[in-house]
Formats: C-alpha cells, structure tokens, sequence
C-alpha cells in the first residue's frame, strides 16, 4: 500500500494512492493511521476499494515524525570521493528537526546568500511500533513503510567546528515523501536504486546493496540507547555524488530543480529558492 497525505479544498487528510489517484482514508494525520496498526491498514485499503478518489489534491510531507535520525558515512563509495573518509566500524547517526520538514514540490530555502548547500538522496525508515534493544533479524518488523528524505546541508556550517545540528536543519532542509510505501509492498529493501538529479543531470547513482550497515543493524545499534516510537523516521545514508566533494563543487542556487529518488518509492522533487 501507498500513503500520502494530501490538502483537498481546505482539509488535510491521509490518503491510500493507488494507479495514481488518492483516495481518502479517513485519517486527518499518518501517525493515527500507523498507530492503529493493522486496523489501520485495513481501512485504508477499503477506501481504495470503494473507488472515489479524492480529487484536486496537493501533496503534503507524509507525516511530520517525532524524531528524525539519520544515518552517515553508510556507503562504501563515500571513500572514494573524501580522500579524509574513515570507514566507520560502526553506525554514525545526527538528527535532523521535524521543524527542517517539508514536503514534495515546497521550495528548499537558502537562508544566506553564503550557505553552500548540498543534497542527498536518503532511503528512510518510518517507525510502526515501539522498539528498543530489538534483535537485528526482528528489527525491520518494527517498520512501518518506507519513504525518501532528501538530507540537505549547509556544508559551510556543518563543517566549520563541527556544527552539524546547525548544518543539517536550517528550515525546509529535510524534504520527506512524497509516499510512504508500506513494508510488504516495498518487499525487500537492500537493492534499490536511489539516485539524485539536479536540474535534469545525474548527480548521485547507486544501489542500496552498497550500504555498510543494513537498515536492520542501523535499528539494532540505534535502539540499544533510543527508543524508537511510531512515526519517528531514521534514514540510510547516501552515497557517493554529494556536491560538496566533487571538482569543482557543486552546490543548490535558487532556480535550481532537485529531484531525489528511489526504485518502487517514487520521486520526490523541490525547487530552490533564496531565502535572503
Ligand atoms: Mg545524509
């Protein structure tokens, strides 16, 4: 199953997409739906089966999660472009805000004419039930679906002492969706393609095969410390491509187009706007 949620004539709701076109669940706001577990599921497949799609709607971010973490340094190919990389030996995570969430089409803002922004195409994880020190083979039972966050940065921020919960959560710079894909219809998630274009050219291109950590050991590491609730989202890394690392840089300007995607997901693509 697909979710969405989606303004109609001045109402918000969640919406079960299927071939296309939205059909109202019922739901006002995803978490209630993931709460209610399979009852949940359940209605939402019965909307679409009675077959009257909601019309005229705009796209919202799926849900506005509780907490955001996300995963760095999680593909082999991130040496190849930082001659200074480390390979880690285990899972490195930051968060990012629920604040920094936008949703498919919403313009990522530049706050300052300096920021040298950067983008990264994520496979996300968001949470369906509560987890805390779950087994690695039990820990992908505690995923709900499966969504793209785009990881923007402000490298200049980031990189100066370190600031990385400043670099990574300027507002807008977490761009969520545009479908949550529930986990049985995702199937399985270590051979996606996820990749990222930018004003039409191919910047980022790679297979989820080529994570160093799999999304099951980065929910086993991560909920030894943190409990994981329903609706927080934790995200996979990116791969090689990112603007900061190539020669010349490369960096998001206003009137820019940015589309980051992954296979069986969708795509999710936002325009760049200054924000000065
Ligand atoms: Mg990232």
């Amino acid at each position: 199953m697909r979710l969405v949620t989606f303004t109609a004539g001045g109402r918000t709701g969640v919406g079960s997409r299927r071939d296309g076109a939205v059909y109202d669940t019922g739901y006002a706001d995803l978490h209630d739906l993931i709460r209610d577990g399979a009852a949940g599921l359940e209605r939402a497949a019965a909307a679409a089966d009675a077959g009257a799609p909601v019309d005229a709607t705009t796209l919202l971010a799926p849900l506005r999660p509780g907490k955001i973490l996300c995963s760095g340094v999680n593909y082999a190919s991130h040496a190849d472009e930082n001659p200074d990389a480390v390979m880690p030996t285990e899972p490195f995570f930051f968060s990012k805000l629920p604040s920094a969430v936008i949703g498919p089409g919403q313009p990522i803002r530049i706050p300052r004419e300096t920021t040298l922004t950067d983008y990264e195409v994520e496979l996300a994880m968001v949470i369906g039930t509560r987890a805390y020190r779950v087994a690695e083979e039990e820990a992908l039972e505690h995923v709900f679906g499966w969504t793209i966050l785009h990881d923007v940065s402000a490298r200049d921020v980031q990189f100066k002492d370190g600031q990385i919960t400043l670099g990574k959560n300027p507002d807008t710079f977490a761009p969520l969706g545009p479908e949550v894909v529930t986990r049985d219809e995702l199937g399985d998630p270590s051979t996606l393609r996820v990749s990222t274009m930018l004003n039409g050219t191919v910047m980022q291109d790679a297979s989820t095969s080529e994570m160093l950590f799999s999304p099951a050991r980065l929910l086993a590491f991560l909920t030894d410390l943190i409990t994981l609730e329903p609706g927080d989202v934790v995200t996979t890394g990116s791969p090689a491509g990112v603007g900061c690392f190539r020669d010349p840089p490369v960096y998001l300007r206003p009137g820019d187009t940015v589309t980051v995607s992954v296979d069986r997901i969708g795509e999710l693509t936002n325009p760049v706007e200054a924000g000065w």
